[in-house]
């Protein structure tokens, strides 16, 4: 059983087929879903997805949080985003805050996309770090080319944050060292199976097993041999044998082993009070 720990299944490309990317992900032994939210509208309707869901028997649950490339959209106080955040938190099928991070490509330094200063996305994401720690929320960290900014603000919060994972890890080795020693989680996509990725195949060897976690990111970076195409949570076993070879374990040990971290660190096993 392989537990998708980051998906977006209110993207347009998935959710025009929910029921038949839920049912390829089961046929092959996907089984659980953490659908992943990126802004007010898309946490909501994460949400939505994970009750329809859950009624049909399928554990798909939801995170809340504001990516910084929606970074602009949270400092528009008349949306009140901090407000519409504990309001959602508030359901208990949200397991998680996020996801949230610095991307230092879709800044304002950016050619084409009208992305958030650094400042804005800073200061997007130490409210909501502080909206996690008032929740006791793990937290759905996300980064692009802000390794060192981004560790530099986490520092301030991790003492006080019931953990969290550095999602789609490319980073180098030594900033993994650092994220594992603030005591994160590392969360591997597709990027392990790429040709080119020798360096993100060597962080995931070195990751420790207890603090290993795997995703598709679906629909993006879609895994060998399905590159180009919309990713989907049914292509989770390739990244999950590629980090299986890794380790020299068997794909069924790294599903048991990535699916217990899972559910432990977004605490997937507590009973929820009402759906
Ligand atoms: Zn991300
Ligand atoms: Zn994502």
């Amino acid at each position: 059983m392989f537990l998708d720990s980051h998906c977006h299944l209110t993207s347009p490309e998935l959710a025009v087929d929910f029921d038949g990317v839920l049912e390829r992900a089961l046929a092959n032994g996907v089984t659980g879903f953490l659908n992943i939210g990126d802004n007010i509208e898309s946490s909501q309707a994460a949400c939505v997805q994970a009750a329809q869901a859950q009624q049909k028997g399928i554990t798909v649950w939801a995170t809340a949080g504001v990516h910084p490339q929606h970074a602009l959209e949270y400092n528009d106080q008349s949306a009140g985003t901090t407000e519409a955040l504990f309001a959602l938190a508030k359901n208990p099928l949200i397991r998680a805050i996020g996801e949230i991070g610095l991307d230092f490509v879709y800044d304002d330094q950016h050619p084409q996309y009208p992305g958030a200063s650094r400042e804005v996305q800073a200061d997007v994401l130490r409210q909501q770090l502080e909206i996690a720690i008032t929740l006791s929320l793990p937290v759905v960290i996300h980064n692009r080319e802000a390794d060192e900014a981004l560790l530099a603000i986490i520092k301030d919060y991790s003492s006080q944050l019931p953990g969290g994972v550095f999602h789609c890890f490319g980073s180098p080795l030594e900033i993994a060292r650092r994220v594992l020693d603030l005591g994160f989680h590392l969360g591997f996509t597709g990027l392990v199976t790429f040709k080119n990725a020798e360096a993100v195949r060597e962080v995931a060897k070195f990751c420790p097993l207890d603090r290993l976690l795997i995703e598709t990111d679906a629909p993006y970076l879609a895994p060998v041999p399905y590159r180009g195409k919309t990713n989907e949570p049914s292509y989770l076993p390739r990244v999950a044998e590629t980090v299986a070879s890794l380790h020299n374990l068997e794909v069924q040990e790294i599903a048991a082993i990535t699916t217990h971290n899972a559910m432990q660190l977004f605490h997937l096993d507590e009973k929820q009070a009402e759906i």
